[in-house]
């Protein structure tokens, strides 16, 4: 029997345990240590809605305080957790307090990976993961204003959506030869950068950051290749890694992330992870993932809830996110590595579309512009794991349901 669970990282993952805890009749101690002073809040909007100004700060919490009272959570918020004793079943916070634990729950997420060229501290250079950061950006924008995004990733190019809606001129600098590489099909970068491009942002790709030139603050941006980009503020975009110093310091194995098993479980069968920070087996596709979404982070702190109260839960759930830049949505769900056949369904030109990815004739991932019909068919044929006929799959008169 479990007298007290702490859980450390009071974001997306951590608020989500303590609800699942709390309603599946946990009644124990139940304590939610997180080193950021704000409520357990919504990062989305950050890149969006927030940074837009349309929605306000009192908006983002997931749940209001009188939640965690009424459920008896001792929220130790602006707390940082420094230390882990696994012998002791111990957690050392900076205020010097120690909480003794009988389960603990790893909640880290990520954070913003930084430039390491000369002038990457300057003032007027921003990072994107909190509310402070966010805070912080917003007090530089304003119209006119010249941003310069480095990184064509979904939160560079949320952010330079968001910057041109306010009037600042923004030009985007990618390293590889298109935005948004790494994770999605060539059709939907080259969608996105015509999107961007159609609304004023220049999008220069295939070229490395040198420095960051300025006085009292950033003035411009070098590249290798001698271009400088004249900038008033600076977002740099350019990835995450993954919170694990804590778990490597208390001597559990991480790689690129916490490492945990399909029940969510570190190697101290006491100790368990979830979200943005771990790194874990996904049944359905065979292979380790660190996925950074809402989605993953809210699904995996349930599991791992449920199996700190033993209920044997496999954690084995297709991914799916989204991203929002001017008036298109991009919904991508699966894994697309290991795929060997890539279809689009119809034209980028005149409207929506999807790429579809199989692997010997099932579909693994799809990766959806403005077609929101095909995501939801696709989300339930990689479920189920039913083979498709390609020719159907590639046709877009053709309803993806009946590709079976
Ligand atoms: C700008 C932005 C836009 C995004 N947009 C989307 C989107 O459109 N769709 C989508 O699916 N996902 C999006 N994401 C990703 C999504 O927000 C994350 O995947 C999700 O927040 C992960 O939740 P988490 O609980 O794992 O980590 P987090 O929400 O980052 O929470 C981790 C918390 O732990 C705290 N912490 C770390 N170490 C300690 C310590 N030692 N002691 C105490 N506290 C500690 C951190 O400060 C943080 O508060 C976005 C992220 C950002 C930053």
């Amino acid at each position: 029997m479990k007298s007290t669970i702490v859980i450390i990282g009071g974001g997306q993952a951590g608020a989500q345990a303590v609800d699942t805890l709390r309603k599946e009749g946990f009644a124990g101690r139940l304590i939610l240590v997180g080193d950021e002073a704000q409520l357990p809040y919504q990062r989305p909007p950050l890149s969006k809605k927030f940074l837009s100004g349309e929605l306000a700060a009192e908006r983002l919490p997931l749940r209001h305080r009188s939640f965690y009272e009424e459920h008896a959570v001792e929220l130790l918020l602006g707390s940082r957790a420094v230390r882990i004793d696994a012998a002791s079943r111990t957690v050392a916070l900076e205020s010097g307090a120690i909480l003794p634990f009988d389960a603990l729950l790893l909640c880290l997420g990520a954070a913003p990976r930084h430039l390491a060229c000369p002038g990457a501290d300057l003032a007027g250079i921003h990072h994107l993961r909190t509310l402070a950061d966010a805070s912080s950006l917003r007090r530089d924008i304003e119209p006119g204003a010249r941003a310069v995004v480095i990184g064509g990733g979904y939160i560079g190019l949320e952010a330079a959506a968001t910057f041109r809606r306010l009037g600042c001129e923004v030009t985007v600098l990618e390293m590889t030869d298109r935005v948004m590489s790494r994770v999605v099909a060539p059709d939907v970068s080259d969608f996105f950068t015509a999107a961007h491009r159609t609304h004023g942002v220049e999008i220069v790709c295939a070229t490395a950051v040198a420095a960051l030139e300025g006085a009292a603050r950033v003035e411009r941006v070098v590249c290798a290749d001698g271009r400088r980009f004249d900038a008033d503020l600076v977002l740099v975009g350019v990835g995450s890694v993954p919170v694990t110093a804590l778990a490597a310091d208390a001597g559990l194995p991480v790689g690129d992330g916490i490492l945990v098993d399909e029940y969510c479980r570190t190697a101290d069968p006491a100790i368990f992870a979830a979200g943005d920070c771990t790194n874990f087996p996904s049944p359905h596709y065979g292979v380790r993932v660190r996925l950074e979404s809402v989605d993953n982070a809210f699904e995996q702190a349930k599991a791992a809830a449920l199996n700190m109260l033993d209920r044997g839960i496999v954690y084995d759930r297709v991914p799916w996110f989204w991203s929002d830049q001017y008036e298109h949505k991009l919904l991508i769900v699966g894994l697309s590595s290991g795929h060997d056949q890539r279809l689009l369904r119809a034209d980028p030109a005149t409207g929506g579309f999807s790429v579809c990815y199989l692997r010997n004739r099932e579909l693994i991932a799809l990766e959806a512009v403005d077609d929101s019909k095909s995501y939801m068919a696709a989300r339930k044929l990689i479920d189920a794991r039913v083979r498709l006929d390609p020719s159907k799959v590639g046709d877009a008169r053709v309803d993806l349901k009946a590709a079976v």
